[in-house]
């Protein structure tokens, strides 16, 4: 597979130098030089298949010359090793397709598991990786889990202090073995800077193997094309010409990943590109202009994000495909109307969470008569289980995964923003 770099076309790489380096000069993105194409003889077989069959077939036409289908198989199997998604009907013409059955709650899961996947595959024998990485909540956990108890890989994960859920802090602070966490006491920014100054020593980088497994990896996005093609497969064969899937959207990697899937032969009628009240895709597909402004916090906070760092491979794959950015379908909610849609949901007889319930009152403001919708579900609910308790008026019980983890005791480090002393700690830990 050749890639491009969206910030210069000459920049070309193969997947393996794609997933190593995550971006190209000038922070550019990758995007595949060719598309595959399924026809439709060939999508209704595939579309028979098991998921993990099938998984591997979708990204074995992508990654062929590179990793063979049997090796890849083994990946997928892997990577995809957790409860498959689930559609779950919600009134006559919605279901919600549950993606958050993974070991950290959320559809990250996928990503983060196959990119591991590909970072071990890719590795030569025996040479030993430091995953270094900052994250401000979900993102960590799910690259934590991913890479747990990997032989000669070791992980290393920052995040603010005090500024992240007792929830999520415990889901990736308590596992130990190959991975450290490290409250650090200031911001998120702060975090994100430690690590580029890792990533800027070059001697560093080099004598622990440094590796970023950060969120834009072409590797993530190829391993969620793959439960679009699960979800069509769910579907009722009547109702699968008018297929509209509402995604909720901060980084708009889940939609790219949509789309992907469409531009391969995945007819998918509609997207709705839905965001909260952070709506710089909205306003830009409405007015014309690109203006992020200053990121605000809702109660859907892994929506928070202004300026959407997958969006320049979304406008790519419209202009390769011929389409029209207008056939995209969008909208934002507030987080008044986001709590109004969670109690409408609930008197379905469903419980949602804010991430979620927005993508589904868009579909549902938007659906016409004759098609069939699916909202994605991309977290579960006990993952926000104060918000959602409050505005429900209801217990959430926490799986048994949670229960576990919240018992177990935090064995992250604490260190002040200082490069030095991450240094120190990268070099002797
Ligand atoms: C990350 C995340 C999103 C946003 O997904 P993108 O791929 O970044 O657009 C939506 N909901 C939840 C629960 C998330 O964790």
């Amino acid at each position: 597979m050749k890639l491009y770099n969206l910030k210069n076309h000459n920049e070309k790489v193969n997947f393996a130098t794609a997933v190593k380096l995550g971006l190209g000069q000038k922070q550019g993105l990758f995007f595949p030089v060719e598309l595959p194409v399924i026809k439709p003889i060939e999508l209704s077989e595939i579309l028979k298949m098991d998921f993990i069959t099938r998984s591997t077939e979708i990204l074995s036409k992508f990654i062929y010359n590179e990793i063979s289908k049997e090796k890849l198989y083994k990946h997928v199997k892997k990577a995809f090793s957790f409860k498959h998604p689930l559609k779950i009907k919600i009134t006559k013409n919605i279901s919600c397709f549950e993606l958050f059955h993974g070991p950290t709650l959320a559809f990250k899961d996928f990503g983060a598991r196959f990119m591991a996947q590909m970072i071990l595959s890719l590795n030569k024998e025996n040479e030993s990786v430091t995953i270094l990485t900052a994250t401000s909540g979900d993102t960590g956990a799910a690259v934590a889990h991913a890479f747990y108890k990997m032989k000669n890989v070791r992980v290393i994960i920052l995040y603010p202090k005090g500024k992240i859920s007792e929830l999520q802090e415990k889901l990736f602070c308590t596992l130990g073995k190959n991975i450290k966490t490290i409250s650090i006491n200031g911001s998120f920014d702060d975090c994100q800077k430690l690590v580029k100054e890792a990533f800027n020593d070059k001697k560093l980088k080099e004598s622990i193997g440094l590796n970023s497994a950060n969120s834009i990896n072409i590797s993530r996005l190829l391993a969620q094309i793959c439960y679009y093609f699960e979800a069509f497969s769910l579907i009722p064969k009547e109702k699968r010409n008018n297929l509209v899937i509402a995604v909720p959207c901060g980084n708009f990697g889940n939609l790219t990943a949509g789309l992907l899937a469409k531009s391969i032969g995945l007819p998918i009628k509609s997207f709705i590109a839905c965001t909260n009240a952070n709506d710089t895709v909205p306003r830009f597909l409405n007015e014309g202009k690109w203006d992020p402004k200053q990121t605000i916090s809702t109660i859907s906070n892994a929506m928070d994000i202004s300026q959407p760092n997958n969006w320049p491979r979304i406008e790519e794959l419209f202009n390769r495909k011929k389409w029209n950015l207008k056939e995209l379908r969008f909208g934002s909610v507030s987080d008044n109307i986001t709590k109004t849609t969670l109690q409408e949901i609930f008197k379905l007889g469903y419980v949602s969470e804010p991430h979620a319930a927005i993508a589904y009152r868009l579909l549902k403001d938007q659906l016409k008569e004759d098609e069939f919708g699916l909202f994605l579900g991309t977290a579960h609910p006990a993952k926000f289980k104060d918000t959602v308790e409050k505005i429900l008026q209801n217990k959430i019980l926490l799986p048994d995964e949670l229960k576990y983890r919240i018992n177990s005791p935090l064995l992250s480090y604490n260190i002040n923003p200082d490069f030095n002393i991450l240094k120190k700690f990268l070099i002797k830990e």
